[in-house]
């Protein structure tokens, strides 16, 4: 038997109607009623919380990376599943992806349509995620939605309503569920695993901050009152912004804040190709171009450089290497 440890907190897998719209309210052992559970498998519940994800804080996120680890400990565990809300999945599988150093899948899941809908897919995907985490290995941590495993490094919500509701904009899944087995694909190659937060470590503030037309750095500046030691300036095209935003870029790296450039497009990386505001001048001010990561998920990566380096220079430093040079990744699979 593959024992398999099924943390929940919450998420449309676990809503169920309130007379007004859909909460989570449903315990793990309810989530796991719903569907079954594939062959040699037996599986304990852990229930954590139960939010929707967009409520979710740091702190959530802090209690799920140390329970994981906290089960992973138990040498009898075969793999872990997280039940999670799919507004902010691709979030919490990014900081446990970036602090997994086992050999043992951890699979975020989760569900569209709520637990108590006829012909829902909380079933299918929890089913999915118990076979990735009971057969997989050396995968880090993955989203298994839809019939498809992601590798948790740049999958991101790509549709509000369907049942396909993740992708990697810029790659391909791992694997594909079908018919009860696992057909994988290239493996991917991780970065090395940070150290755990130390217990008790509080989360920075890290704010976001979306360039537009007509848009000026006032947001920008606010943030930076408002305490951030980290921002992400989500550029447009490949990472442009405005001579004004490298201004502000640049006094907020001269007084140590981390700062990451990503992108509103959907698909592709962030690239120094435009001067004159453009990411060239924004990395020039000590912006980091945050490479194929999203805004949620910069987010996550400046966050763990913050938490895991001391120092403006070792922090960008740690950033950087999150964001991931070929040299600093380990493969995946051997
Ligand atoms: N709003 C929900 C959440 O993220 C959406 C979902 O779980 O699918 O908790």
């Amino acid at each position: 038997m593959k024992h398999i440890v099924v943390i929940g907190t919450g998420g449309t897998i676990a809503s169920r109607w309130q007379g007004a719209g859909y909460a989570a309210e449903a315990a793990g052992h309810e989530v796991l009623a719903a569907g079954a559970v594939p062959e040699g498998v037996e599986v304990t519940v852990r229930d954590l919380f139960t939010v929707n994800s967009s409520r979710l804080t740091s702190a959530h996120q802090m209690e799920l990376l140390r329970t994981v680890h906290e089960v992973l400990a138990d040498p009898a565990v075969d793999g872990v599943v997280v039940t999670h809300g799919t507004d902010t999945m691709e979030e919490s599988a990014f900081l446990l992806d970036l602090h997994h150093d086992d050999r043992r899948p951890v699979v975020l899941t989760g569900a569209q349509l709520p637990l108590d809908s006829v012909d829902g897919d909380a079933p299918g995907n929890l089913y999915d995620a118990l076979l990735t985490a009971a057969t997989g290995r050396d995968i880090g941590v993955v989203i298994a939605f839809g019939g498809f495993v992601h590798a948790a490094r740049g999958t991101v919500k790509a549709h509000t309503l369907d049942v396909q509701a993740f992708a990697d904009p810029s790659g391909r899944p791992l694997g594909r569920v079908k018919f009860g087995e696992i057909a994988w694909g290239a493996p991917r190659p991780r970065a090395a695993a940070l150290p755990l937060p130390d217990p008790g470590a509080q989360a920075p503030r890290v704010d976001v901050v979306m360039h537009h037309v007509d848009a000026d750095p006032v947001l920008f500046e606010a943030a930076l009152g408002a305490g951030a030691q980290g921002i992400v300036l989500v550029g447009t095209g490949a990472g442009n912004a405005t001579p004004d935003f490298v201004a502000a870029v640049r006094r907020a790296v001269d007084a140590g804040v981390l700062v990451a450039v990503s992108t509103r497009v959907a698909a592709g990386p962030v690239a120094p190709m435009y001067t004159g505001g453009g990411a060239v001048d924004l990395a020039a001010a000590g912006g980091v171009l945050a490479g194929t990561l999203r805004a949620g998920q910069a987010r996550i990566a400046v966050l763990a450089a913050l938490m895991s380096a001391e120092g403006p220079g070792e922090r960008a430093a740690a950033l950087r290497r999150i964001i991931g040079t070929a040299e600093d990744r380990t493969p995946a699979v051997a």
